[in-house]
């Protein structure tokens, strides 16, 4: 499996080392013409706006929307998230709109408000997953189709899937758990496989 990792700004080369270790392939994604042959997609955590600027400078919007919407699993993390959600409050560049959420950013106060805490993810199985949440955005709204999870013990939501597009407020490549990154590349591996049986 080819695994691309978005490689504009920020945590993109913690989330290459944890896809390595797993065994997959990953190449950085700066240009269209490094999404050819990518089975999946992982955006990293950093800047929102930022990485939202460049992904429209650098002509990546429509590119990445179609490698999404032919199937490709796209997971996106922290500032990865907020540029995946159809609706961000005062992001002032376009997102990629490929997940029927709201996001709210920075919606757990400023960087003195980083936190971690363990989190309840049936879809990971029984036990606790260590959540990093560095000046993170929280789903404020899900769309129908949506599918929620994890919330924190106060019902926010913090994970959501719909189809092939995962979205995380919090920071899965900075932990030794790769249970995530396992969960992407099952995704990922039953597109592949149902693509070979066509
Ligand atoms: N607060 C950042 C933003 O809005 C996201 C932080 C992160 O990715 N760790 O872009």
């Amino acid at each position: 499996m080819r695994i691309g990792v978005l490689a504009l700004q920020g945590a993109f080369i913690e989330h290459i080392h944890v896809l390595n270790r797993l065994g997959a392939e990953t190449v950085e994604i700066r240009m269209p013409k490094h999404l050819a042959n990518c089975d999946g997609l992982v955006i990293p955590g950093g800047e929102s706006t930022t990485i939202a600027k460049l992904l429209s400078e650098y002509r990546l919007l429509e590119p990445i929307r179609t490698l999404a919407k032919n199937g490709a699993p796209v997971m996106g993390t922290c500032a990865g998230m907020i540029v995946l959600a159809r609706r961000v409050d005062a992001l002032g560049y376009p997102t990629l709109d490929l997940i029927d959420i709201t996001v709210a950013r920075n919606a757990f106060g400023r960087q003195v408000d980083s936190f971690e805490t363990d989190l309840t993810v049936p879809v990971l199985g029984s036990k606790p997953y260590h959540g990093v949440f560095i000046r993170a955005p929280l789903i404020a709204r899900v769309g129908p189709g949506v599918e929620v999870l994890c919330q924190l013990g106060n019902g926010d939501v913090v994970a959501a899937r719909q189809r092939n597009i995962v979205a995380l407020a919090f920071h899965p490549e900075l932990t030794d758990d790769a249970r995530w990154h396992g969960y992407f590349l099952k995704l990922t591996a039953g597109v592949t496989l149902a693509e070979s049986s066509c």
